[in-house]
């Protein structure tokens, strides 16, 4: 058995790295992240959501003050450390560690704003605190705009069913775990944590009740039938609170006096006396992190098994992208030379035949030229009419102007663009993953042909000359050694990696699937590891 709290922390840390990844809950997105269990703080507006939560931290660091504070999700991950000093780290500003909690609550209100802008709309992109201390126990806890009934004066009319999306988006995962905000001084059957509770988990399996404001109850009145479960049933128990006041904020009692007078406050009172070891903020985190404990050991077979199946996938998709290069200079000259014995493989089918470049070559060499030669206009174009055209329009006079040239430039030209346009269609298929060493090859290979156009038209025009046939092969099997060197040559590690370079759209795909798959692999091993002990 792995010690308490010991998969809370693993399952902190997985959750931790899917946010950086982008990989976060609300908002959709991972589902590693909606695998993995988390306890969302709901309840009405100054219901004392953000006061449960520093108790529970035993720090005080969330902002406060009248109205809608809370505009934003805060992902709250408390670590337990084995001593040492107590900070807190942004996720917005990894580098940084806080010590001073006063600027842990400063730091939220101005990210607040930098999302929200100083107006008092909400976002539902997260804030991802972490708590790094001895006294906590490994949670993670994530703080909700209230539930409200009216927009205040500066808030579109949506904000009420906005903020009650918002909060769905959390309560609606079958893998969130409910913390009900109610004041005790509010008849329970007006709460709105437990409407919308009750909405989500009708069999309040994953709803734990949390009654605050106990000691602002009417004198004469008590909420012992609240906390015992007879007015509304939940599987778990319900957990009396006593918060600071605002008076008590006010004359700056820290969360040490506030946990000792919540303790005094339940073990000297008539009503709750007999109730007193199952109230306050630390008996509540500890039921929580039991629960959250528990509930993560049940999951784990079905949480691996999604673990599995991410992994296939991301495999699956890896395999269709492309799967990532190796950054050394001997890994980037291997791939190039594999692109151009790729070139080279298809380049020789369509010479041999096999593709239908070569016997588009022999058709071109074998009918068409013959054809095209007998179809040449040579009595026209001899007319003392043509000749006397030419000449005139032709600036100057060229001794090696005679008609029939044309023909065959033309002629020769088009059969080498012939074979040039399905060679090129088939490698690009290869090659378009890699733009720069696509070009690289084919401007190689094109420089080749040109330089054995050159050589073709001075050999097909003595050809003509001596009337005779036509190009083999074997000439042309010369060309697709020629790429071949332009990457041979001990090319400086620069120059392979700009050949290389791809489409960046697709390399932050590949790469962010990369992470991914290191994640979720990652993830795997550490449960094995922690699962079975
Ligand atoms: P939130 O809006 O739900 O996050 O509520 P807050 O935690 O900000 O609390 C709202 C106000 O209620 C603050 O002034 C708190 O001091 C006060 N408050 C919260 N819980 C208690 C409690 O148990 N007892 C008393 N007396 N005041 C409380
Ligand atoms: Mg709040």
């Amino acid at each position: 058995m792995a010690t308490m709290g010991s998969l809370i922390g693993l399952v902190n840390r997985i959750q931790r790295a899917c946010t950086v990844l982008g990989d976060h809950g609300g908002g959709g997105g991972g589902s590693l992240w909606e695998a993995l269990p988390s306890v969302a703080v709901v309840g009405g507006q100054s219901s004392g959501k953000s006061s449960v939560l520093e108790s529970i931290v035993g720090r005080d660091f969330l902002p406060r003050g009248s109205g809608i504070v809370t505009r934003r999700p805060l992902v709250l991950q408390l670590h337990k450390t084995e001593g040492g000093q107590e900070y807190a780290e942004f996720l917005h500003a990894p580098r940084k560690r806080f010590t001073d909690f006063a600027a842990v609550r400063k730091e939220i209100a101005d990210e607040t704003d930098r999302i929200t802008g100083k107006t008092k709309a909400i976002s539902n992109v997260p804030i991802q605190l972490s708590i790094y201390s001895p006294h906590v126990v490994n949670l993670t806890l994530i703080d909700l705009p209230g539930l409200t009934k009216v927009a205040v004066e500066g808030q579109a009319e949506s904000i009420v069913q906005d903020i009650e999306n918002m909060v769905r988006a959390y309560v609606d995962k079958p893998n969130c775990i409910i913390l009900a905000i109610s004041p005790a001084n509010q008849d329970i059957a007006t709460s709105d944590a437990i409407k919308l509770a009750r909405d989500v988990d009708p069999s309040g399996d994953r709803t734990f009740g949390v009654l605050t404001k106990l000691d602002l109850m009417d004198k004469g009145t008590n909420a012992v039938d609240v906390l015992e479960g007879r007015q509304y049933r939940l599987q778990h128990p319900w957990v009396g609170i006593v918060n600071r006041s605002q008076a008590d904020i006010n004359k700056n009692v820290d969360m040490l006096a506030a946990r000792r007078k919540e303790k005094d406050y339940f073990e000297s009172s008539p009503d709750y006396g007999h109730l007193a070891h199952k109230m306050g903020a630390e008996y509540l985190a500890k039921l929580l992190s039991e629960h959250l404990e528990a509930v993560i050991r049940a999951k784990i077979p079905s949480i691996i098994a999604m673990i599995n199946k991410t992994i296939d996938e991301i495999e699956a998709e890896l395999d269709r992208l492309g799967r990532p290069i190796g950054g050394d200079a001997g890994a980037q000259l291997y791939t190039i030379l594999d692109m151009c014995r790729a070139f080279d493989r298809v380049f020789k089918e369509h010479l041999d035949g096999g593709r239908p470049g070569g016997d588009r070559i022999y058709g071109v060499f074998d009918h068409q030229l013959p054809a095209a030669l007998k179809k040449l206009p040579f009595d026209k174009h001899l007319s003392m009419q043509n000749v006397r055209k030419v000449i005139s329009e032709a600036d100057g006079y060229q001794p090696h102007l005679i008609a029939p040239e044309q023909g065959y430039r033309r002629l020769i030209d088009s059969s080498l663009s012939y074979f040039k346009g399905p060679a090129e269609a088939t490698v690009d298929a290869e090659l378009k993953r890699f733009p720069t060493l696509q070009s690289d090859i084919a401007a190689a290979a094109n420089d080749s042909l040109e330089r054995f156009r050159e050589d073709g038209r001075k050999t097909v025009l003595r050809l003509v000359d001596m009337e005779a046939s036509y190009l083999t092969v074997e000439f042309f099997r010369k060309l697709p050694t020629e790429p071949e060197k332009a990457a041979d040559k001990n090319t400086p590690k620069k120059q392979l990696s700009a050949m290389l370079d791809e489409d960046p759209a697709l390399m932050g795909k590949r790469d962010a699937l990369v992470k991914r798959l290191e994640l979720y692999k990652s993830a795997r091993n550490e449960i094995d590891s922690v699962a079975w002990k």
